[in-house]
């Protein structure tokens, strides 16, 4: 029997070196058992790593049971209204926004984008189409999604061609944000068929306009830029 000179561990007669220190065995008493069989295993079980097409796979079948399921569950068992379109509907969503991501990296994102623009108006459109009141799908639910696409395909652009860092990416947030109220805020109110004009969104205006100024500066001035990056790491 065989013990590490260094940390004590006892040695099987094949160990060349220590299996936890590697320290060299040398035992002129028992020489070391070059042909004998190994205490444990030389392969190493490694599992392959997952790829995309297998979530996505994985994604699709459960996406697609749940939307059978509950289709099934509606034609047969709760059968009082057609709840079971919301369900079908959001899987539906799910895969849309979630599959171009895991199979078809080579898409353009801005055509991702316009997929998810029609997904999610899809999905207005089923809730719509069994609360068909006042035409709210083409006279608000279209256009807050679009104007949330028009935001996020800018973003995207803005980001993809020009050179942002963390800074110049908040100052996009904040501009886009003050659009977006604006926005929500106008196609709300011709919704109501109210007089149009701002409130809450002017407020969220002001905020924006201050922090973008606020970010503007500290943009434009080569020290104070420096400064802030030293300080928040960025
Ligand atoms: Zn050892």
């Amino acid at each position: 029997m065989s013990y590490c000179v260094h940390c004590g561990v006892e040695l099987d007669r094949t160990e060349v070196s220590c299996p936890l220190c590697n320290t060299p065995v040398n035992n002129p008493n028992q020489p070391i058992d070059i042909n004998g069989k190994l205490p444990y295993p030389t392969l190493k079980g490694q599992v392959d790593p997952v790829k995309r097409g297998d979530s996505a796979i994985l994604l699709t079948v459960v996406l697609l049971s749940t939307a059978v399921a509950c289709g099934a569950l509606n034609l047969l068992v709760f059968k009082q209204g057609l709840w079971s379109l919301y369900i079908i509907g959001l899987c539906a969503l799910l895969w849309v926004f979630f599959i171009p991501v895991l199979i078809y990296s080579r898409l353009s994102i801005y055509l991702t984008i316009l997929f998810d623009w029609a997904a999610v108006a899809l999905y207005c459109w089923i809730i719509y189409y069994q609360f068909p009141v006042n035409h709210w799908f083409l006279r608000l639910a279209v256009p807050i999604i679009s104007l949330l696409t028009a935001f996020v395909l800018i973003f995207t652009f803005a980001i993809r061609y020009f050179k942002t860092s963390i800074l110049s990416t908040a100052f996009l947030v904040f501009a886009e944000i003050a659009g977006l109220g604006v926005g929500l805020e106008i196609f709300i109110r011709m919704f109501l068929n109210q007089k149009i004009h701002i409130t809450w969104s002017a407020v969220v205006l002001v905020c924006c306009i201050i922090i973008d100024g606020m970010l503007f500066t500290i943009l434009k001035r080569t020290r104070l830029r420096e400064e802030v990056r030293r300080r928040m790491h960025i």
